[in-house]
């Protein structure tokens, strides 16, 4: 009973990201509304609902973040100085053409040399 509870808690303050979020950022909001449910239990949340396809995960600065929608996650990753931009990338249909299955999200790295570096502003 008591899990159904915890459940309802995290289910409802899942619904209040509409964007990229951790679970870090998760656990702190669940811990406003119920301060029993642990982060072992916010970690065991995101996974169930990750293989229901309910929830997607992206790697971002080598860290996890979740979604409730399959937005796209595409970085630019300089090798020069190893900043991280995060670049729009709305037409990715040519990918789904490409592959025999079903695509479920995408996240694209493309790795160069960002205008700073270019320009010479920075070392
Ligand atoms: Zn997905
Ligand atoms: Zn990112
Ligand atoms: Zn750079």
């Amino acid at each position: 009973m008591r899990s159904t509870k915890q459940k309802e808690v995290l289910q409802q303050q899942l619904t209040q990201f509409t964007s990229f979020f951790n679970a870090e950022e998760l656990y702190r909001h669940v811990q406003k509304k119920n301060p029993n449910i642990g982060i072992a239990t916010v970690y065991r949340f995101l996974k169930t609902r990750e293989d229901q396809g309910e929830l997607h995960s992206f790697i971002c600065n080598r860290k996890t973040i979740y979604s409730t929608n399959k937005n796209n996650h595409c970085h630019f990753v300089c090798e020069k100085c190893g900043i991280v931009q995060h670049i729009p990338a709305k037409n990715l249909d040519f990918l789904s053409k490409s592959i025999a299955g079903e695509v479920c999200h995408v996240q694209i790295d493309v790795t160069g040399v960002c205008k700073d570096c270019l320009g010479g502003k920075r070392d």
